[in-house]
């Protein structure tokens, strides 16, 4: 019965439902952003929505103000090789974040962020639980 009155409630308030998936994917990567590791303060479409993106999880990554903005409506690969704090792995995250594999997009996030590793490894289970909707 949970589980039905669960998606009685996301019908009931789609608004409900989107903050919840936002705030999943801000969980998935440590709420930074995929592209330059600071605080994620939005969604970014990696196609634009003005282009045709959708909104799902493969489509949506956490990512700062100044990146969202500056990305606006390029080529997310294009705009990322431009941008001084490229990173090949992250390069690669994103692109298996496209694929849906965001097992491995965590993985590669972290192997880019090495100064990072203060998570247990109970933490990092929690990581690789995130769902891909
Ligand atoms: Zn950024």
């Amino acid at each position: 019965m949970h589980s039905r009155d669960a998606v009685f409630l996301d019908e009931l308030c789609p608004k409900l439902r989107v903050r919840r998936w936002r705030q999943s994917l801000h969980k998935c990567t440590g709420k930074k952003c995929i592209y330059c590791g600071k605080p994620s303060e939005s969604i970014d479409h990696i196609h634009p929505r003005a282009l045709g993106g959708l909104s799902v999880t493969q489509n949506c990554v956490p990512a700062c103000l100044s990146c969202n903005g500056h990305k606006s409506d390029s080529e997310v690969f294009d705009w990322y090789r431009r941008q001084r704090f490229y990173d090949p792995r992250r390069a690669m995250a994103i692109r298996a974040w496209m694929d849906g594999d965001s097992r491995l997009a965590l993985r590669l996030l972290q192997w880019a962020e090495p100064l990072n590793g203060s998570s247990s490894p109970t933490d990092e289970d929690d990581n690789l639980n995130c769902q891909v909707a």
